[in-house]
């Protein structure tokens, strides 16, 4: 007998089919003698629709009101936003026990999954497992909804977008599961978006520390956080699909700690984010503590500076200074800066959403050179311009112009030869 945390995602429980295949997932492993505690998302959409009306909402000016005036609102996006996770666990729980599956829901409070009080985006403390563990004696599946947790402040809290991975990785590790699926709608984790080039490949297995590269750099299909957690507590994840036929081989991918076998290969997969926007600050003095004064204005406004580079201006004695902020952040990061213009001390500022950043990924890029030179190749052969470069042991990412994002994902992704096992 295992003990197994499975997880599914939203397209998985997009509409009631959907929700009758997973309950038959999820029975079989029940059959097989296991005890199961299944993870949900909301169904496909719903979540993005709720937020939609919490937007609304936020954009009113109601008698001369601002948002700041009203104080924030990340509470009630919680209590908002989590509900979609409500409805599938007790969805799921109905087809499960209409198949003789002993099963209920669990609502993040009722755990409980603590988190701290970062509303919106909070991060989990604890999770109690004696409750957990007596549905499990009782012979009880249990259905758990992704995604929430409760705050210290006994609200709801939810995890970030896409924190029904963590949910599942956190209950895995508090339970200590025999293994954690997480099932999805592509069959694995490729070398790059599939969608985007249906050349991509399946990998057998992926390092911790590749997936958790490429989570950061723009691969939805895994939560940052619930990699860093599997990470950290050495636990592997299996990403398969739910849209499997019956009796068909599923053997997703493994992401697990790195063997030989995967040092082999010098890069392993092509991400990319959307979501950067590029801001240059022209004729900056060029003394010392001047990158740091820009630093903390970016700090201070609480906006995430990603890649930096400096470059000579025209002039003696002054520089551009370019750098990344989320795109989110960039309304915000150019009025903290204007504000301070005097105090930093520069001519103009330039600001650009419309960029993209590309990274490659691979720990073989540790122990082998020459891999930027054919990256750079590759994107000039195709007149792509790069306008920020950021690397670390085991990635480099570029900043381009959006327009070119699939040109050079494909571009890199044949460079590297990633279509061919
Ligand atoms: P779920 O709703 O199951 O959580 P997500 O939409 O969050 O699913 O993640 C799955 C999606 O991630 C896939 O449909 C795919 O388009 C995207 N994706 C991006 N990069 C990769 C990659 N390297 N491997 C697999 N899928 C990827
Ligand atoms: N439903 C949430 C979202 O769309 C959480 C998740 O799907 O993991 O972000
Ligand atoms: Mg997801």
């Amino acid at each position: 007998m295992a003990r197994i945390v499975m997880k599914f995602g939203g397209t998985s429980v997009a509409n009631l089919e959907r929700i009758r295949r997973v309950a038959d997932l999820v029975a079989a492993e029940v059959a097989n003698g296991n005890e199961v505690a299944v993870v949900v998302s909301a169904m496909s959409g719903e979540t993005n629709r709720l937020v939609g009306f919490v937007d609304a909402l936020d954009a009113d000016r109601v008698n001369g009101h601002n948002q700041s005036m009203g104080g924030p609102i990340e509470d009630e996006y919680d209590a908002i936003v989590s509900s979609g996770e409500q409805v599938t666990s007790g969805l799921l729980a109905i087809a499960l026990r209409r198949r003789g599956v002993k099963a209920r829901s669990w609502l993040g409070w009722q755990i409980p999954l603590r988190t701290d009080m970062a509303h919106s985006s909070a991060r989990i403390e604890s999770i109690e497992d004696t409750k957990m563990n007596e549905a499990f004696s009782e012979g009880k599946v249990a259905v758990v909804a992704g995604f929430q947790g409760i705050s210290d402040d006994g609200r709801i809290s939810t995890l970030g977008r896409g924190g029904s991975d963590t949910s599942a990785v956190a209950l895995a590790v508090a339970l200590k599961a025999d293994r954690c699926d997480i099932y999805t709608d592509v069959d694995g984790i490729y070398t790059t978006d599939p969608r985007i080039v249906p050349e991509a490949r399946r990998l057998n297995r992926i390092a911790f520390e590749e997936m958790l590269e490429l989570a950061s750099l723009g691969a939805k299909v895994l939560q940052v956080r619930s990699v860093e957690l599997a990470m950290n507590n050495n636990l592997p994840i299996r990403v398969l699909t739910s849209f499997a036929k019956d009796g068909a081989d599923n053997p997703g991918t493994l992401v697990c700690h790195e063997d030989e076998t995967m040092e082999e290969r010098i890069v392993s997969g092509v991400a990319y984010s959307r979501d950067e926007a590029q801001i240059t600050i022209l004729q900056l003095e060029d003394t010392p503590g001047m990158v740091a004064k820009v630093c903390k204005t970016m700090s201070d406004a609480n906006v995430i500076v990603d890649m930096i580079v400096q470059s000579i201006s025209r002039s003696d004695n002054a520089a551009n200074l370019t750098f990344t902020v989320g795109k989110r952040d960039l309304e915000k990061a150019v009025t903290a800066l204007e504000a301070a213009k005097s105090d930093i001390g520069f001519e103009g500022l330039k600001s650009d959403s419309n960029v993209t950043k590309v990274s490659i990924v691979g720990i073989g890029m540790r122990s082998h050179t020459g891999v930027a030179q054919t990256m750079f190749e590759a994107l000039a052969e195709r007149g792509i311009n790069v306008e920020v470069i950021a690397t670390s042991e085991i990635k480099i990412s570029v900043l381009i112009n959006a327009e070119y994002t699939e040109l050079a994902v494909r571009a890199l992704h044949s460079a590297f030869e990633l279509e061919v096992g």
